[in-house]
């Protein structure tokens, strides 16, 4: 059994809250260990300590500060077998699946190390009579990160390496589901030169949560889980006067046109709905085929497909998805499916009662996949995230468009179609965060940025890209004058440059 606690002031520290909880190993059901929930208390002392490191690192010019991060990813890229391990343990993706999500926060982090560049503020010369004006950007001091369990690397590393790149101080409170991959980057970071405090991690729950949002020293909260704690962090963080972007969750559509390629498409569908369980906010969890033929001919080719899905243990590396996070997720994710049938949808493969051989106590459950799924059913409303696809047939391309626009939720959407106006038009006109042409999961590259729409993001700026450098940092704009002697006194009317 494992004891989790924090990482404050550089160092591994046991919790003091009295209150912790299990945390599981999903492929084989076993409680892995226990994770502390830190209290109020501790997080003032994390705070203090992030606090008090601050304004040294923000005086560490940004290329030193770049250095840092370089050799931050040299030490993740020599135990990346070990972290995609650990991450596939705890969270019961597979391997290669742990390695992926790594890398995507490791591209996010090799963005960082621009930080130089990325910091270059304006400047107008003579932007008036012996008038120069800049601005620059200046970090905003101690700043935290809420994690969702799904991406317990890739998402951790999105907050902390803008943030501290920017020179900021950073309070990291991942999920309490798995948090060992968290504590490991604090770790990495440390040993990769970045000063005691300026990383803490802080474990916990609603508690911990809510000391971040009412802390007067902590200025930006970035959040990514579920639309209504999303909502909620967003207005108590804006209630409390700081800055804060929150992603929630999602139901992202995908758009098969008649003249698409459908054994690309009904692969694209596999890939994106059943990959991770279906535990991806860009997780494809609807497919909208339009057209009576072209929805026939996709079921021919998904139903074997779903059928001969491969669900396996973490650590196998044939396996085409791992086991779910809890017991209680698993069992949720079934009771949406029952949900699905007694709403009268089609349950054309049933994976409900799969059963691991040897891991009978894992959280598994196979592919399902739903046809005839309609508009005012909740498995189509609400998020499933789980190993679930549901089909909705379209009548045609406009009423294909409205799906994702009229949703609740607006994180990614693709469509799929060789035809490039179609795809054009679609692009313009959805009404949803991401789009993918002929991409199942179009999550931008770390140097584009990344955020929903609606339901699925609370705040203006996106994650990652150069919208994380806006998020992370403070413009001040100075404007200047050396004149050769005050000559006319005072000035009553407000200047301008007429
Ligand atoms: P979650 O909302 O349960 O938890 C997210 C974080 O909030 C965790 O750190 C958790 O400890 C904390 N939390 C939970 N309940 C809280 C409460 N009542 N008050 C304050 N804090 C609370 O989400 P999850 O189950 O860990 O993650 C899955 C969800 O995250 C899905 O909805 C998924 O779509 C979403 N997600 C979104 C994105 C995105 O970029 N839009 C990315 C990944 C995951």
């Amino acid at each position: 059994m494992r004891e989790v606690g924090h990482f404050i002031g550089g160092k591994q520290v046991p919790g003091k809250s009295g209150r912790s909880t299990e945390f599981f190993q999903p492929m084989t059901g076993e409680v892995l260990g226990r994770v502390a929930l830190a209290s109020r208390d501790e997080l003032r002392q994390a705070v203090e300590n992030a606090k008090a490191a601050q304004p040294a690192w923000a005086a560490t010019n940004p290329q030193r500060r770049a250095r840092v991060m370089m050799k931050f990813l040299e030490l993740i890229a020599k135990e990346t077998d070990s972290l995609a391990d650990l991450l596939a343990r705890e969270h019961g993706k597979t391997v290669a699946d742990a390695k992926g999500d790594i890398q995507r926060g490791v591209e996010v982090a090799e963005f960082c190390t621009g930080i130089p560049h990325l910091l270059k503020g304006e400047f107008t010369e003579g932007a008036g009579p012996g008038i120069d004006m800049y601005s620059i950007r200046q970090p905003l001091g101690v700043v935290a990160g809420i994690t969702p369990f799904n991406f317990p690397a890739m998402i951790p590393l999105w907050k902390l390496s803008p943030a501290i790149a920017c020179g900021n101080a950073f309070i990291l409170k991942p999920s309490e589901r798995d948090p060992g991959v968290p504590m490991r980057l604090a770790e990495l970071m440390l040993e990769a030169g970045l000063p005691a405090g300026i990383l803490n991690v802080v474990n916990g729950d609603k508690e911990v949560v809510d000391a971040i949002l009412d802390d007067p020293d902590v200025k930006a909260v970035g959040f990514v889980g579920s639309s209504p704690i999303a909502q909620y962090v967003y207005s108590r963080a804006a209630a409390n006067g700081k800055r804060a972007q929150c992603f929630g969750g999602a139901k992202n559509h995908m758009i098969i046109m008649p003249d698409a390629d459908l054994d690309q498409a009904a692969d694209a569908l596999i890939g994106a709905g059943y990959g991770s369980a279906g535990e991806r906010c860009m997780a494809v969890s609807v497919a909208v085929p339009v057209g009576k033929a072209t929805a026939d001919a996709l079921m021919d080719k998904l139903i074997p497909r779903v059928e001969s899905l491969k669900v396996g243990p973490s650590t196998d590396p044939s396996a085409d998805f791992g086991p779910m996070i809890t017991k209680a997720h698993m069992e949720k994710v079934r009771s949406y499916v029952d949900l699905g049938v007694q709403e009268g949808a089609k349950l054309v493969v049933d994976g409900r009662d799969f059963k691991m051989q040897g891991y009978e106590n894992g959280f598994y459950m196979g592919g399902c996949l739903f046809d005839e799924v309609t508009t005012d059913m909740r498995i189509y409303k609400e998020e499933i995230f789980g190993p679930v696809l549901s089909v909705v047939r379209a009548k045609n391309y406009d009423e294909a468009l409205r799906l994702p626009s009229d949703h609740e939720y607006g994180n990614g959407v693709a469509i799929y179609t060789r035809d490039g106006d179609a795809a054009r038009d679609f692009a313009s006109k959805v009404n949803v965060g991401m789009v993918g042409i002929n991409v199942p999961i179009p999550v931008p590259l770390a140097y584009y940025t990344f955020g929903g729409w609606k339901a699925s993001g609370f705040g203006d700026l996106n994650q990652h890209g150069p919208d994380a450098v806006r998020f992370y940092t403070k413009t001040k704009t100075v404007t200047s004058r050396w004149p050769s002697g005050i000559k006319e006194g005072a000035e009553f009317s407000i200047p301008t440059m007429k």
